[in-house]
């Protein structure tokens, strides 16, 4: 095959969507003309009392109306596109334009319906029906999806939706997104379901579906890996990788009066498409060598896509209405720059990182694997057969695999059934003893166990295989289908159709430009007057130009002025931010705090992000355990006195390691010792008698009550209570105690005591 490498520029097609009901109903006049043949948008600024004579012409690679089919942008400007991904060339299609303009529909369209489906489902069924009419070639074919939002990075695909990824650079590859999930597709049908997985993750959490797609880009990636061998035999894989790009509406965000957490998102998203605008500034420029791919996370994913190695195609969608001819010519202009950049788009041929390949070494190692052990049993099972020694061993080994595919599953069979023939001869065998019997048994089972587990690997490993396979691609099933054939001789008149337009296109283009010149040339002038007449003719046309061209450079200085005023306004927004934030920090941070942080941050290059350095720092600590060489003698700086007092005193004192001996400095003591307190001879005996009482409280009810009963006055026992019993002391010292021996007749029991006689 052959590598192209010659610069192409990026092709560039205008779309204009069909006024929408709104628009109709407000009856909004429609100032976008498209002339399809020519390749031109002109657009008339109702403001602008000349334009109606004068409108503002560009022109384009091809321009799609209102009336424009989505097949017919696919056959000709999409096709091609994919055509070159399918033989190995990197290829982008982005939609631009302002949100409601048609991007979404365009890429995606409406899903389930054939007629007015998107450039994302027609590549599917594209890349699938090429795939399924080619001959000797496999292919794989994989899918990704992910969204920059707010400059992060999400992947639509992966089950933590919370995750964000970074860019990482390759010098073989390039950029590419680190971790970035990406699902190896089969069909129409599975490809599509990884859409539209992708497509419900980006909408969860966004109220408003369109509203969250005007902020965010949505890039969805198909990597077709093809795999063929040449005329010598050798195997060669080209990758193309097809990114498919529905960019953020591309209206000014800060324009809504935004503020806060939505400010910030408008000015990331403003700089996204901003740092868009500049790359492709630059790259057309030709003068600067630098070119800003950094700025932004967009253009840094685009990078092939902007200048490299791709082919590009951009759409320009625009409204036709009235009230958005500044966005629409804001469009357009930009458009009109992206045409000149030039890609160098070559075919991807054998990269390492070729899942294709690592697929087909896989394979081919399992088979290797398969095959080694079922060459084992054959061998075993030629030794088993012949009774030999295994001189056989070559026939075993030199035996073609359909024939062992065939017995494979009878061997199986065949070992299973000898066990088991085995098993039940050894519990019949009468003559031999139980353990014997229990150990071969064992011994049997074993084996059976075995050839299981061998069966199962194999089995495995046969499905391993299989599962593999199925995953690359194999055309040439329905190559004879004579509808097929005829549907392909359909595509190609198709595609030679479309070519043949945009030659028609090309060559009115140039003719239109060379009309005056020719003109010029052949004109031959037969008077005077008539000399004057047709000058003066071409010198009013020229003035037209020039004041068209006067017009035009006015407008784009306004554009830029009006640009700048935003950006102004921006600017100011973020100092303010800014200004707080260094309020903030000034007031309430302490500065030695602020100095240490200021010093652990550092840029992340490779992120572009700044980070903190860890606070422990292992290395540096490792640096200031060794000593500098320089550093000879003590090990820490000693005074004049003590390398003076080292020499003259024998003290330890003024030793290198300033090491002072000294005595234990023991603290005075602040604590007494015990002392007992001494207690007065009264107190003493009152305690000691009330102990003793206690002992004998412990009365016998039924003694008690009889003794009542006799009123006999009381004896030793009952006077107790009286200088005893410190809780009922209260009561006992009251004349109406029981106990007391001043109240014989009937006494009064407290109730509580149940004492109460009966
Ligand atoms: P964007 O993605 O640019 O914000 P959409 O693709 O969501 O815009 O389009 C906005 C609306 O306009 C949708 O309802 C869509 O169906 C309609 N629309 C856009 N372009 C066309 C077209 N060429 N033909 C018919 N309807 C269109
Ligand atoms: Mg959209």
């Amino acid at each position: 095959m052959s590598k192209s490498k010659s610069a192409e520029t990026v092709k560039v097609v205008v779309r204009c969507r069909p006024m929408n009901e709104k628009e109709r109903v407000a009856k909004f006049e429609r100032v976008v003309a498209v002339d399809v043949k020519l390749g031109q948008i002109l657009v008339r600024n109702p403001r602008e009392a000349s334009s109606s004579d004068h409108p503002k012409v560009f022109t384009f690679d091809s321009v799609y109306d209102w009336n424009s089919k989505q097949i017919d942008l696919y056959d000709e400007t999409f096709r091609p596109l994919v055509d070159s991904v399918l033989l190995g060339f990197n290829g982008t299609i982005f939609a631009y334009g302002q949100t409601g303009t048609g991007k979404t529909y365009t890429m995606e369209g409406v899903r389930n319906d054939i007629e007015r489906r998107g450039v994302i489902p027609n590549s599917f069924e594209h890349i699938f029906t090429h795939i399924s009419r080619s001959q000797n070639q496999q292919y794989l074919v994989r899918a990704s999806y992910l969204e920059i939002y707010q400059e992060e990075i999400k992947d639509l695909l992966s089950k933590d939706q919370t995750r964000r990824l970074e860019l990482r650079e390759r010098p073989d590859t390039g950029v590419y997104v680190k971790d970035l999930s990406s699902f190896v597709t089969k069909s129409v049908r599975e490809i599509e379901h990884v859409m539209n997985v992708g497509n419900q993750n980006r909408s969860v959490g966004a109220t408003n579906m369109n509203e969250h797609s005007s902020r965010s880009h949505a890039i969805f990636v198909i990597t077709v890996e093809c795999s063929e061998l040449d005329a010598d035999g050798e195997n060669h894989i080209r990758v193309g990788k097809l990114n498919l790009v529905d960019l953020a509406g591309s209206e000014r965000q800060t324009k809504t009066g935004a503020q806060g957490e939505r400010l910030k998102e408008a000015t990331k998203i403003n700089l996204s498409l901003s740092a868009l605008g500049n790359v492709i500034s630059s790259l057309v420029d030709g003068r600067s060598s630098h070119i800003p791919y950094r700025d932004s996370k967009l253009t840094r994913l685009l990078q092939d896509s902007l200048g490299g190695n791709a082919r590009t195609v951009m759409v320009a969608n625009i409204g036709p209405a009235s009230y958005n001819v500044e966005e629409t010519l804001t469009t357009l202009r930009y458009s009109n720059r992206a045409k000149n950049i030039k890609n160098k788009p070559r075919i991807n041929e054998d990269p390492k990182d070729a899942l294709l390949r690592e697929f087909q070494e896989e394979i081919a190692r399992l088979k290797e694997q398969l095959q080694k052990r079922s060459g084992k049993k054959k061998k075993r099972r030629q030794r088993r057969r012949d009774g030999s020694d295994g001189e056989d061993l070559e026939d075993g080994e030199t035996e073609d695999d359909g024939e062992d595919g065939d017995d494979k599953g009878d061997y199986w069979r065949e070992q299973q059934e000898k066990l088991e023939r085995e098993r039940k001869a050894i519990m019949e065998d009468h003559s031999l003893v139980a353990e014997e019997k229990v150990l071969l048994l064992k011994e049997k089972e074993k084996k059976m166990e075995d050839l299981k587990k061998e069966r199962e690997v194999g089995e495995m490993l046969t499905a391993k295989v299989k599962a593999m396979e199925s995953k690359l691609l194999v055309g040439g099933k329905n190559i004879v289908d004579h509808t097929n054939e005829q549907q392909k001789m359909l595509e190609l008149r198709r595609q030679e159709i479309a070519e043949q337009k945009r030659r028609e296109r090309e060559m009115q283009q140039q003719m239109d430009c060379r009309d005056e010149e020719t003109l010029e040339l052949k004109e031959t002038y037969s008077s005077l007057q008539q000399e004057v007449d047709i000058k003066t003719k071409k010198l009013k046309k020229l003035f037209a130009k020039l004041q068209a061209v006067k017009a035009e450079i006015h407008d784009i200085q306004e554009a830029h002025i009006n640009e700048r005023q935003e950006l102004e306004q921006t600017q100011n927004e973020l100092t303010r931010d800014l200004k707080l934030k260094h309020l903030i920090i000034e007031n309430f941070i302490p500065s030695e705090e602020k100095n240490k942080i200021v010093n652990r941050a550092y840029f992340d290059e490779e992120d572009e992000y700044w980070k903190m350095k860890p606070i422990t720092r292992i290395e540096d600590d490792h640096q200031m355990m060794t000593r500098p060489l320089s550093a000879v003698g003590y090990r820490r700086p000693l005074s004049h006195h003590a390398r003076m007092a080292m020499m003259m005193r024998p003290d330890m004192r003024y030793k290198a390691e300033n090491i002072m001996m000294l005595d234990m400095d023991l603290p005075a003591r602040t604590t007494k010792e015990y002392q007992e307190p001494v207690i007065a001879p009264k107190v003493a005996a009152a305690l000691e008698s009330a102990l003793r009482d206690e002992d004998e409280i412990q009365v016998d009810a039924s003694g008690f009550h009889s003794s009542l009963g006799s009123t006999s006055p009381a004896g030793a026992s009952l006077k107790k209570p009286k200088s005893g019993r410190p809780r009922t002391g209260k009561k006992s010292s009251t004349p109406t105690s029981p106990f007391s021996p001043s109240s014989p007749g009937s006494p009064l029991y407290p109730q509580s005591r149940g004492l109460v006689p009966k």
